[in-house]
Protein backbone atom coordinates (compact mmCIF):
# COMPACT_ATOMS: atom_id res chain seq x y z
CA UNK A 1 0.00 0.00 0.00
CA UNK A 2 1.28 3.10 -0.99
CA UNK A 3 1.18 5.92 1.53
CA UNK A 4 -2.13 8.02 1.05
CA UNK A 5 -0.40 11.60 0.25
CA UNK A 6 1.34 9.85 -2.90
CA UNK A 7 -0.59 11.40 -5.56
CA UNK A 8 -0.65 15.36 -3.41
CA UNK A 9 2.83 14.92 -2.31
CA UNK A 10 4.82 18.22 -3.68
CA UNK A 11 7.61 15.80 -3.47
CA UNK A 12 6.55 14.44 -7.73
CA UNK A 13 6.58 17.32 -8.57
CA UNK A 14 10.52 18.46 -7.86
CA UNK A 15 11.04 14.77 -8.93
CA UNK A 16 9.39 15.58 -12.52
CA UNK A 17 11.29 18.61 -12.61
CA UNK A 18 14.73 16.53 -12.15
CA UNK A 19 15.48 18.07 -8.64
CA UNK A 20 14.74 15.58 -6.79
CA UNK A 21 15.82 12.01 -6.33
CA UNK A 22 13.26 9.34 -6.84
CA UNK A 23 15.37 7.63 -3.81
CA UNK A 24 12.01 9.29 -1.53
CA UNK A 25 9.79 7.36 -3.75
CA UNK A 26 11.22 4.24 -3.50
CA UNK A 27 12.47 4.27 -0.27
CA UNK A 28 8.97 5.67 1.64
CA UNK A 29 6.34 6.95 -0.75
CA UNK A 30 5.89 3.44 -2.40
CA UNK A 31 6.67 0.87 -0.09
CA UNK A 32 4.34 -1.16 1.73
CA UNK A 33 4.68 0.60 5.35
CA UNK A 34 7.88 2.81 5.08
CA UNK A 35 5.42 5.56 4.94
CA UNK A 36 4.45 5.84 8.29
CA UNK A 37 8.62 6.64 9.40
CA UNK A 38 8.08 9.74 6.75
CA UNK A 39 8.41 12.83 8.87
CA UNK A 40 6.37 14.71 5.92
CA UNK A 41 3.40 11.40 6.32
CA UNK A 42 3.85 12.40 10.30
CA UNK A 43 3.48 16.24 10.33
CA UNK A 44 0.50 16.03 8.05
CA UNK A 45 -1.14 13.59 10.39
CA UNK A 46 -0.81 16.40 12.94
CA UNK A 47 -1.56 19.48 11.11
CA UNK A 48 1.33 21.00 11.24
CA UNK A 49 3.51 22.91 9.03
CA UNK A 50 5.44 21.72 7.06
CA UNK A 51 7.33 23.16 3.72
CA UNK A 52 6.72 21.87 0.44
CA UNK A 53 11.34 20.85 -0.12
CA UNK A 54 11.33 19.26 3.64
CA UNK A 55 12.11 15.32 2.76
CA UNK A 56 10.76 12.76 3.92
CA UNK A 57 13.86 12.53 6.49
CA UNK A 58 12.46 15.53 7.65
CA UNK A 59 15.27 17.68 6.10
CA UNK A 60 14.91 20.66 3.70
CA UNK A 61 16.22 20.28 0.19
CA UNK A 62 18.36 23.64 -0.40
CA UNK A 63 18.14 22.87 -4.33
CA UNK A 64 14.20 23.64 -4.42
CA UNK A 65 14.09 25.93 -1.65
CA UNK A 66 14.98 29.20 -4.76
CA UNK A 67 11.81 27.67 -6.64
CA UNK A 68 9.31 27.19 -3.86
CA UNK A 69 9.69 29.94 -1.51
CA UNK A 70 9.97 33.80 -1.97
CA UNK A 71 13.54 35.23 -0.49
CA UNK A 72 11.81 36.46 2.29
CA UNK A 73 10.42 32.91 3.12
CA UNK A 74 14.00 30.99 2.49
CA UNK A 75 15.46 33.89 5.17
CA UNK A 76 12.41 33.10 7.51
CA UNK A 77 13.27 29.38 7.33
CA UNK A 78 17.06 29.92 7.94
CA UNK A 79 16.07 32.14 10.79
CA UNK A 80 14.27 29.23 12.15
CA UNK A 81 17.30 26.80 12.08
CA UNK A 82 15.69 24.73 9.34
CA UNK A 83 17.82 25.05 6.09
S1 LIG B 1 6.95 12.11 0.97
FE1 LIG B 1 5.93 11.26 2.76
S2 LIG B 1 3.91 12.22 2.78
FE2 LIG B 1 4.75 12.48 0.72
S3 LIG B 1 3.96 10.72 -0.41
FE3 LIG B 1 5.99 10.20 0.37
S4 LIG B 1 5.61 9.13 2.29
FE4 LIG B 1 3.76 10.26 1.78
Amino acid sequence: MVCRWYGLCPLRRFEKQGKLSKKWENEYCKTESNWKNCKRYQMEEKNIYHPDNMTPDGKIDKRAVKDVFPISDEDTLKRRGKI
